[in-house]
């Protein structure tokens, strides 16, 4: 027998949205299911809070569908307003009410008989460790323990989905990952699914099971973090997550022929301009040995000389810039601190080739 496929908990399809002359949101379709996190990611203006106001039901979309637990809530003159969705938010401004103490902020939106009332507030708050606080008011918590109790107060009422939009932002580094991971925590355990709207590719790492990548109103390329990181779609997608190298290159008989030696470029046409891309962490760094470098192994490629240009110590790893003797450009990589190369030192460069990205240029 086939095993049933899940049914999402959240659908979108060809949602668009204008302001005036500009697209914000421009066909974007998407599915999350239960207990999985997926997160909307990209640059500032790309379409996402306009994406998730529009699921959430604060904005309408000009066409599209909206699908929750397989009951539309958007299509056309199809509207069902926002507190009948289901849908929990935590948004990056969220606000306890400042007049209610902890265990009435999680009881606000919540109904029924005073005993099951108070049952989940107490489950809530055991599940985000904040149990020690129940009676204190919300000026008397500090950020990360009001950012509990907002996570407690959404969940309370068992959202069927949860839409976060920046959630943690206001906090600091350290707290920041913690609650990251307290919150990911409560919220598998709720079996929530959950839609996240961040322009850090750090959290959405940290935190997603689906990514998808948005760019000018559409998703430009969607999957697991890992895939994502290790595959991504253009040149772009690649240096959205970190800085990046990259080296032009023209094709022949599908491969493309560069100082570091030889690339594949599978399916590419003969005479195209392409772009070899590589993170900096993918570059090894050896010796001048008298002019000479490295007997690389062949998954390194040929060996290129460069200068240091700059050497910035940044803890386990060291930033390295190198002025190329081969066409003059800059490259640059992360190695192990295990020495810091100093300004006008010159070293070899090899690039590991299963790292690397071979884009046609735009
Ligand atoms: P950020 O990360 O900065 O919040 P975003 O990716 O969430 O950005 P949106 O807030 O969805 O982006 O905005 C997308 C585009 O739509 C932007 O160009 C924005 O200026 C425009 N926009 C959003 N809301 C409105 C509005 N109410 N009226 C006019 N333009 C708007």
């Amino acid at each position: 027998m086939k095993p049933e496929t899940p049914m999402p908990r959240l659908e979108m399809a060809d949602l668009r949205r204008r302001f005036g002359a500009r697209t914000a949101v421009d066909g974007v379709s998407l599915s999350v299911m239960a207990g999985q996190v997926t997160c909307l990611l990209g640059p500032s203006g790309c379409g996402k809070s306009t994406t998730l106001r529009m699921i959430a039901g604060v904005e309408r979309p000009d066409s599209g569908r909206i699908t929750v637990d397989g009951r539309t809530v958007c299509d056309g003159a199809l509207w069902v307003p926002p507190e009948d969705r289901s849908i929990g938010l935590m948004f990056q401004d969220f606000a306890l009410f400042p007049h209610l103490d902890v265990a009435r902020n999680v009881a606000f939106g919540l109904t029924g008989p005073k005993r099951a009332v108070q049952e989940r507030v107490e489950e809530l708050l055991e599940r985000v460790g904040m149990t020690g606080h129940i009676s204190a008011y919300p000026h008397e918590l500090s950020g990360g323990e009001q950012q509990r109790v907002a996570l407690a107060r959404a969940l309370a009422p068992r959202p069927r989905i949860m839409l976060m939009d920046e959630p943690f932002s206001g906090l600091d580094d350290r707290l920041r990952d913690e609650i990251r991971d307290e919150t990911l925590d409560v919220l598998k355990a709720e079996g929530t699914a959950v839609l996240l709207v961040t322009h850090e590719p750090a959290e959405a790492m940290r935190m997603a099971d689906e990514i998808a990548l948005m760019r000018d109103g559409r998703i430009v390329q969607q999957g697991a973090p890992y895939n994502i990181y290790n595959a991504p779609a253009d040149l772009a997608a690649a240096a959205f997550f970190s800085d990046v190298n990259v080296i032009e290159g023209v094709v022949r008989g599908a491969l493309t022929e560069t100082p570091f030696g030889q690339f594949l470029a599978p399916g590419v046409p003969d005479g195209t301009a392409v772009d070899i891309v590589f993170r900096p962490q993918h570059v090894k760094i050896d010796f001048d040995r008298g002019g000479r470098g490295p007997n690389p192994t062949a998954a390194e490629g040929t060996p290129a000389r460069g200068i240091v240009r700059r050497a910035r110590f940044m803890g386990a790893e060291s930033l390295v810039e190198f002025q190329m003797d081969f066409d003059g450009s800059i490259l640059k990589a992360r190695v192990p601190s295990v020495f810091l190369p100093r300004v006008g030192m010159p070293l070899w460069l090899m690039v590991r080739r299963e790292r690397c990205f071979v884009f046609p240029r735009h």
